[in-house]
């Protein structure tokens, strides 16, 4: 069995559904002992049935399980669902999202080369890109995300790949994906999108041209905060580089964590419909809140690219960012006077989420890129849970008042 024209056999099964949730739930293996669910394969190595076979896998000749270092089932089904849901030929999953980022460019970077990367990424791709790169002497430049027509000034000869998260996190900021995938293509430039605040049941950046996606799923694709995990995607051609770099490397994922994430696939649709509801619901409501300076969400009409979210998103996602009037003291407070949000550094959750960027994930970033990235002092992410809206709406109401 070759792997890649295994993808490529259930992209074409797969085909004749059109509707994400039954490709995300009847997405699968063949199952050896017709158990219905995905069982956990939990070995470190599969054994060969002789010398010859032996010699054929690792001579590439055909692809099959070897070491889960390399591959494994639960990896594999993992990796196949993602790819029948971004419409892409193969990928590579790995232990965290940080791992798919640093893999996606250290495949395809080398000394020399440049990497023009958004202005608003997560923090740890930011400082991958600001403080490790260097060091192997791949530079870069960072693009104003606010700015897209100064973006092809920045694009220089050596320069590989445009890197890009949309939305952003946490300043909730899109890229025009069709805008970004077109400069790539007219300059020959790869294109690599951090998929993971929409997820692909929002937004799919492969239909766009996007040569590679990568996630964390440890987010909305877990969705209940129980593992860490991430995925690398892209062309067979592409995906074959990133094997041969993640085969050396090690930077795997856990059979267990994929079984876990697999499993989450199939309710991924649900929940992100409720994430959304909810989240665009109390973006409302803030809106209208007089101790609330700004609320920022995609699907919201006053959010400056509203227009660009109704057209590549099907909806806003399930996180809402809002300055609370009062600026970084004022924001502490309100994190420290909430009594039902958890206060952690994850997202994407079934329990709403609050966290305070400026003391926290980017305290370390200067102010002045901090706030061109649309983090201030009183700026509070919330990964809107699925809970009642009523009660979500409370908790917000009784921390703004003790907060005072
Ligand atoms: C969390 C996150 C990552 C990193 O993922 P981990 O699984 O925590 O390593 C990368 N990009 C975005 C947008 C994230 O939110």
């Amino acid at each position: 069995m070759i792997r890649n024209s295994h993808i490529a056999i259930l992209n074409t099964i797969m085909k004749k559904y059109t509707n994400f949730a039954t490709k995300a739930i009847r997405t699968q293996h063949e199952r050896a002992f017709r158990e219905h669910s995905v069982p956990l394969y939990l070995t470190s190595s599969f054994t060969f049935d002789d010398a010859e076979q032996a010699r054929a896998l690792f001579a590439d000749e055909y692809v099959d399980n070897i070491y889960s270092r390399f591959s494994n089932p639960n990896v594999n089904e993992f990796v196949e669902k993602m790819c029948v849901l971004e419409g892409t030929e193969d990928g590579f999953g790995t232990a965290t999202g940080m791992a798919a980022v640093f893999a996606s460019l250290m495949t395809f970077l080398k000394s020399g080369d440049h990497i023009l990367a958004s202005s608003a990424l997560f923090a740890s791709s930011t400082r991958i890109i600001k403080e490790f790169l260097p060091k192997w002497n791949i530079e870069y430049s960072f693009y104003d995300i606010n700015k897209p027509e100064t973006w092809e000034s920045l694009i220089q000869p050596n320069t590989k790949m445009i890197f890009a998260e949309t939305p952003s996190n946490p300043g909730l900021v899109l890229i025009d994906l069709e805008h970004l995938c077109a400069l790539g293509k007219k300059h020959n430039l790869l294109v690599n999108i951090d998929n993971c605040f929409a997820t692909p049941y929002l937004q799919t950046p492969a239909k766009y041209g996007a040569d590679i996606i990568t996630h964390s799923a440890t987010k909305f694709i877990d969705g209940q905060g129980r593992v860490c995990g991430g995925v690398v995607l892209g062309s067979a051609a592409l995906i074959k580089e990133v094997r041969a770099f993640c085969r050396q490397t090690g930077p795997a994922m856990s059979p267990f964590n994929a079984w876990i994430l697999s499993k989450s696939l199939e309710t991924l649709h649900v929940r992100m419909d409720r994430h959304c509801d909810n989240a665009l619901a109390l973006a409302k409501w803030l809106e209208t809140n007089p101790e609330i300076e700004k609320t920022i969400y995609p699907f919201l009409p006053s959010h400056p690219q509203y227009d660009l979210a109704k057209k590549q998103m099907s909806q806003g996602g399930g996180v809402v960012t809002f300055i609370v009037k009062g600026g970084i003291d004022r924001g502490r407070k309100f994190l420290d006077s909430l009594e039902m949000f958890s206060h952690t550094a994850n997202l994407g959750d079934c329990r709403t989420i609050a966290t305070h960027p400026a003391s926290t994930t980017h305290s370390k970033i200067e102010e002045s890129v901090r706030e061109a990235a649309g983090i201030f002092g009183g700026t509070v992410r919330v990964s809107v849970g699925l809970e009642h809206i009523d009660d979500i709406k409370a908790d917000i109401a009784q921390a703004l008042e003790k907060s005072k």
